[in-house]
């Protein structure tokens, strides 16, 4: 009809140790592929000539160690090449995690020193690239044929499982560029709250119980024991944010600790590290690929990573919806419940709630629209140590006939009526 169709593919040669830095465009897709040489994005190559979809807003970067041609279909935000990048700097970190993993594998079991692999905590400023290079050092492990642990403390923008949890999970092979971490098994507290400022003793509590339930799992394999593990943590460095990471450091008993874009927080590590000489600080450059994501488009990630949890992101999966009475769930909330009241205190003392007490919640309208987690406690006092199945969200009250309608994964019985409430809310779009 004489319109020109104007064709979206382009190709891109890419020399060596330079990368191609894209943001996928707010309304469609974007296809790429590898047309020839090798490439790789975060660590997982591309394999020859398959078209990969990515999702719109996704930023990512195609890396190449000896050149590239990339082909491109569709339309992107941003996408420019660029030949400075800190790949070499840290595929040497990578090479040092080798030497010591291999360590670990050929010593004695028995020796539970000896025989333990890295564990390197990665840590720095929001949007300092520190899910990227902890995702790197996984998939270059998985590719050497390890099954490294990964460990994600990021209750703001977790890549594991919904935001609010920190979350543990092996990684057997290079992770995909597109869907991300798999989902299968993975080991999860429940926060309920995506700042650790709303109960930062809860968050300490469940970071323990997340650590004692790893430290348990490695004591009986040693192929993980030796892989070792890389912790993800949060992009709040000061005050309490600090402290925070201080007692990560400690309680996972991390011997590598990468400081990602932040000289201050550096040296304050190094000075700690001097009294502990099996831990290793070392000071990495950030990207200037790496993204920075203001607050609003933080929250806007947070809704995508909870619909992704039920819908997938493909939409490739369907959740059920389900209806029950108030009387078959038991809902209950950690800590900031009803406070004693002054009178019945003695004189003088605080009336603080017990930042760890579990109560029950009373099933009303403010349920709607939270995202509750399934807990694997088989009576109320276990709440606080148990990790979760998955997670469920609410979609309508019934006051009057005490019906619940609730979203889950799948279809069937939950898996257990205990559930915790935080303040993690969401608004299908
Ligand atoms: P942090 O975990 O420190 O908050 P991220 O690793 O999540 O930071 O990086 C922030 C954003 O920047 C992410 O969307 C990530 O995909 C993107 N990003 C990181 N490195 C690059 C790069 N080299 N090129 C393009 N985008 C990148």
């Amino acid at each position: 009809s004489g319109s020109a169709s104007a064709s979206t593919i382009k190709q891109v040669k890419l020399e060596r140790e330079s990368e191609l830095r894209i943001e996928v465009g707010s309304e469609t897709p974007l296809k790429l592929r590898l047309l020839n040489g090798s490439a790789e994005i975060f660590g997982s190559e591309l394999a020859p000539e398959i078209w990969l979809t990515f999702p719109s807003r996704l930023k990512f970067a195609v890396f190449t160690w000896y050149g590239a041609t990339i082909e491109m279909d569709g339309t992107t935000e941003t996408d420019y090449m660029a030949d400075e990048t800190p790949m070499v700097s840290y595929v040497n970190v990578h090479a040092v995690l080798e030497g010591r993993r291999n360590r670990a594998k050929t010593s004695s079991p028995n020796d539970s020193e000896a025989s333990q692999g890295p564990r390197v905590i990665v840590v720095g400023p929001t949007d300092s690239g520190k899910s990227t290079l902890s995702r790197m050092l996984l998939s270059w492990a998985a590719k050497q044929g390890w099954k490294p642990t990964f460990v994600d403390l990021d209750i703001g923008q977790g890549s594991i499982t919904v935001p609010g949890s920190i979350a543990a999970t092996p990684i057997e092979m290079p992770i995909d560029p597109v869907e991300g971490i798999p989902l299968e098994m993975p080991l999860v507290y429940y926060y309920g709250h995506t700042t650790p400022s709303n109960n930062v003793d809860l968050y300490k509590a469940l970071v323990n119980e997340l650590a004692q339930m790893l430290e348990t799992q490695f004591a009986h394999n040693a192929e993980s024991r030796a892989a070792g593990m890389v912790i993800n943590t949060m992009g709040w460095i000061e005050s309490t944010g600090y402290e925070l990471l201080l007692h990560a450091i400690d309680i996972f008993k991390a011997n590598v600790v990468l400081v990602l874009g932040q000289e201050k927080l550096f040296s304050m590590l190094k000075a700690v590290a001097k009294s502990k000489p099996n831990v290793d600080v070392v000071k990495l450059q950030k990207s200037g690929g790496v993204v920075s994501r203001n607050a609003k488009f933080r929250q806007k990630a947070r809704a995508y990573r909870i619909r992704e949890y039920f819908y997938g992101l493909a939409n490739d999966l369907s959740p059920h919806s389900n209806i029950a009475n108030f009387s078959d769930l038991l809902v209950y909330r950690i800590g900031g419940g009803p406070q004693a009241p002054r009178s019945a205190l003695p004189i003088g003392a605080d009336p603080v709630a017990n930042p760890l007490r579990v109560t029950p919640v009373n099933i009303d309208q403010d349920l709607l629209h939270t995202v509750l987690a399934v807990s694997y406690a088989k009576e109320a006092d276990q709440i606080l140590s148990s990790n979760v199945a998955g997670f469920i969200y609410i979609t309508d009250i019934d006051i009057q006939r005490k019906k619940i309608t609730y979203l889950a994964p799948s279809a069937g019985d939950l898996p257990s009526k205990y559930l915790i409430m935080g303040t993690l809310t969401w608004l299908e779009t």
